[in-house]
């Protein structure tokens, strides 16, 4: 006789909106189990009977083969009496008081892609094709639970034929929320102009060289023929976008290794469901302009990920460029309305739909470094999945910092960081910052108990925190122990560490500006253990901009004159007077730490970038100028023990630069140059594990963009015998200090 057993599991993570009852349904039937499958507003709750051995197989078969979206947290198991069910059925959702998590955006599935290609189906060429498997999510839903009815989808009925797919458990439309085709769904046109398709009329425009608004998944691109120069540059100068690299789409795989060489690693990337923008190295420009990457060793390429891309790119059959349709800081746009309006002037033509984005969302980009990645702006395909962190903390809003801006609820063991929201330098993005924490308190049921920010007091985004203060506890974090936290985090260490921050800009304890700190660190605590000596900013954020007011300033501090140079040939006399007047009376001269500051007047100073059009821009041509050259020198560095803290001394290095400058090439200078900044990360560590006896090495902070560096400091820190920890999921950038306040402001007090 057999015997039946029972149980009910639920299970957690991203398994609503993905394809997971059916699944279940499917296995249920598979194993001959009777019972349920529904969804509540926290979980997947299923509850079947049968043999004890079918049930053990269908619960590992839930473990293993889930579907390819979906995200498994956790699942529990208990036993449940016996209700002599009839066969298995999917029930009607149930709310209750939990919360889920979300799926961001997905590339258009493998299924889908047939489909929109065969003549014979009836979404063949359908530019909103989209299954369980794959399309939006995030960027439609406005509240949970994930129903139609809560995404900009409700305008639309669906006909008899989407409706019965959409009803029936083996479909792969059951229940597909964007579910959608020719007949009942969106629809796409180009503004003032009547075509029959719409795609194709846009791909002849690009073709002859017009600028296109392209409404996508989270917001518009500006795309262009990424061959024609003379577009390409218009379109930098109507976007009032100096250097900054614009990232370009390629039809296949094949395409892009004719430009670029791909890894194993960057190609699995590349075709992820996440889709985001790879670095890749240029094999060779061929035809692209020199205008899309200029001074850049590295291309950001992506594969087609929407339906629309996808056809486009066949009938344009060209690279495009595809940047974020905004002008320079602003945040991308959204609506047409919006578009149409703000694009005016930058955009010949708009490619409209009439699907709504609740959610602006850029794309996601990404490097590899040795086979690990590294998020350089986490959005689209990574937001809002959360990052797990290694203990609860309270419930904490932390609103991050200035540039790159993002923020982080955390509720549970989880942190939910935003998408990138972007340079909080404007009304658009406060808005937009503000908007989206209203939508992720919204869709997690997040209700802050502490707020945390920067120590930053201009900064837009402390000033929003700030405003707070009174109704909840609001908790200062300093910027690059933010940073350091934040890596800890992500990389679950519970251990006190040597954390070094290697940073532009940010708030120091004493008030100056640090970035080139070296910390011992834990969730609760830090001391600054090692710093790179206060130099002077003439200026204070004109130096930024003007990056030879730091080679002057530094060279002038340090040896009290500026020698003849090439690089002070451009500059006016009366100005480099200025200069030395500001250093002598500390006149808006701020003294800063910073290593990226650093960076910046060696790359002035060898004549590499004298302005920055983009952040960054100076220490990112530094390390172009090494190309590929293998050199394996150092400069000196001075290390000098004050008070306890090991101050980084850089006499010794500008003199022995200086002697360079006639006898090396750029290239080597600069190679030398990282070289030197790495072993001075193993210099200051092994000091510190002398004293102290910690031997975890934490990088993070916006120098580590840097892939020479990263590299180097990895490669000689390992060899001294330190376990070394780096970024991967969240950024080393500003983007990613919004982790770190959360965690310590959730913490604090606690
Ligand atoms: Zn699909
Ligand atoms: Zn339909
Ligand atoms: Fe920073």
């Amino acid at each position: 006789m057999k015997i039946l057993i029972g149980k009910r599991i639920k299970v957690y993570g991203v398994v609503q909106g993905v394809g997971f009852r059916p699944f279940v349904y499917r296995l249920a039937k598979k194993y001959e189990l009777k019972g349920w499958v529904l969804n509540t507003s926290s979980s997947v709750e299923i509850e079947v009977e049968g043999e004890r051995e079918s049930i053990e197989s269908f619960i590992s078969d839930i473990q293993t083969n889930f579907p390819p979206i979906a995200r498994i947290e956790r699942i529990e198991i208990e036993d449940s009496p016996l209700n002599n069910y009839e066969g298995f059925s999917i029930r009607e959702s149930k709310e209750d008081l939990g919360y889920q998590l979300i799926s961001p955006d997905i590339a258009v599935c493998k299924d889908c892609l047939k489909e929109l290609f065969d003549p014979k189906d009836r979404r063949y060429r359908y530019p909103f094709i989209n299954c369980t498997n794959c399309g939006p999510r995030f960027t439609i839903i406005k509240d949970i639970p994930y129903d139609r009815k809560n995404t900009t989808m409700a305008k639309f009925k669906m006909c008899d034929e989407c409706e019965r797919e959409y009803n029936d458990p083996l479909d792969r439309r059951f229940h597909a929320q964007p579910n959608a085709c020719p007949a009942c769904g969106p629809k796409l046109w180009v503004e003032g102009i009547e075509s029959e398709d719409p795609i194709k009329e846009t791909a002849r425009l690009l073709r002859e060289g017009f600028i296109i608004a392209i409404k996508g998944l989270g917001g518009f691109h500006l795309a262009c023929d990424a061959t024609n120069s003379k577009t390409v540059k218009l379109l930098r100068e109507r976007k009032r976008r100096g250097y900054k690299p614009f990232a370009v789409m390629m039809k296949d795989l094949d395409t892009i290794k004719r430009y670029c060489y791909v890894s194993l690693e960057e190609e699995k990337l590349l075709n992820s469901p996440q889709s985001p923008i790879v670095l890749l190295k240029i094999r060779s420009l061929e035809d692209l302009s020199k205008e899309v990457a200029p001074n850049n060793n590295y291309l950001g390429v992506m594969l087609p990920y929407t339906p629309v891309h996808h056809i486009l790119l066949r009938e344009a059959d060209i690279p495009l460029v595809m940047t974020s349709g905004n002008l320079s800081e602003e945040p991308i746009c959204q609506d047409n309305e919006e578009a149409l309006d703000r694009l005016k002037g930058v955009a010949d033509y708009f490619l409209l739909n009439d699907r709504d984005i609740y959610s602006r969302y850029d794309d996601s980009v990404v490097f590899v470094l040795e086979d690990k990645s590294q998020m350089i702006r986490r959005a689209r395909g990574y937001a809002p999945s959360p990052i797990k962190i290694p203990f609860r903390v309270r419930q904490t809003l932390a609103c991050g910092g200035e540039l790159k801006n993002t923020f982080c609820l955390t509720k549970d063991n989880y942190a939910f960081i935003s998408q990138h929201i972007g340079d909080l330098e404007n009304i658009e993005t406060l808005e937009h910052f503000i908007n989206t924490i209203e939508l992720y308190k919204r869709l997690f049921r997040v209700e802050p108990e502490v707020i945390a920010c920067d120590m930053h007091p201009d900064y837009l985004s402390t000033r929003y925190a700030l405003q707070l203060e009174g109704t909840l506890p609001v908790v200062r974090v300093q910027h690059h122990y933010a940073h350091i936290v934040s890596c800890m985090a992500e990389n679950n260490i519970i251990e006190p560490v040597i954390g070094v921050a290697f940073d532009g800009s940010g708030y120091g304890l004493d008030g100056s500006i640090w970035g080139g700190e070296v910390f011992i660190a834990d969730y609760d605590n830090f001391v600054r253990k090692s710093h790179l000596e206060y130099l002077p900013m003439p200026g204070g954020e004109l130096a930024i901009r003007k990056p030879y007011r730091l080679a002057i300033g530094y060279l002038y501090s340090i040896f009290g004159e500026v020698p003849n140079l090439p690089f002070i040939d451009k500059i006016p006399e009366e100005e480099i007077k200025i200069i030395k007047e500001q250093i002598e009376k500390r006149i808006n001269t701020p003294l800063t730490s910073s290593m990226g500051r650093l960076f910046d007047a060696v790359s002035s100073l060898l004549n590499i970038c004298s302005e920055t059009t983009y952040e960054g821009q100076p220490a990112v041509e530094l390390e172009m100028a090494i190309k590929d050259i293998e050199f394996d020198k150092y400069y000196n560095l001075k290390i000098e023990e004050d008070n306890d803290i090991f101050i980084i001394k850089v006499k010794r290095l500008f003199e022995e630069i200086l002697d360079d400058i006639d006898k090396l090439p750029n290239s080597y200078i600069s190679a030398k140059f990282h070289n030197t900044i790495a072993r001075i990360i193993v210099n200051t560590s092994l000091l510190i594990r002398e004293e102290i006896k910690i031997n975890t090495v934490v990088l993070s902070g916006g120098c580590f963009q840097n892939r020479v560096l990263l590299k180097k400091s990895i490669e000689l820190l390992k060899r001294e015998g330190f376990k070394v920890y780096i970024h991967s999921n969240v950024p080393c950038n500003d983007g990613g200090i919004s982790l770190g306040q959360a965690i310590v402001g959730g913490r604090a007090g606690s």
